[in-house]
């Protein structure tokens, strides 16, 4: 994160200003520091991302949705054509699919 880009953020409790604290930088950017906020809360900045969100909840998230949709994509499982996935999204973003050979 640039140190410019605090301004532009808000507390997502209270939607006051932040005051950056900076422990690493990388060239112009913050690898790590910590976002604080006149309420009392804080949100860390870990490798260059501002974290608004509990970690946990990251992963209960992802691990939410791997579990529910791990196998939504493979045609071998949903006994779809090989290439249907495929076709479909081409289709879907308006490309013309192109030979690969
Ligand atoms: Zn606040």
């Amino acid at each position: 994160m640039r140190d410019a880009f605090a301004q532009h953020l808000v507390c997502p409790a209270c939607r006051g200003p932040l005051a950056v604290r900076v422990e690493e930088r990388a060239g112009d950017r913050i690898r790590t520091g910590q976002l604080s906020c006149a309420c009392g809360a804080s949100y860390p900045i870990r490798e260059f991302v501002p974290r608004f969100v509990p970690t946990d909840s990251y992963v209960d998230t992802f691990s939410f949705q791997w579990r529910k949709h791990r196998l939504t994509q493979l045609d071998t499982t949903s006994r779809k054509e090989s290439d249907e996935t495929g076709s479909c999204s081409m289709s879907v973003a308006g490309w013309d699919a192109f030979p690969m050979s």
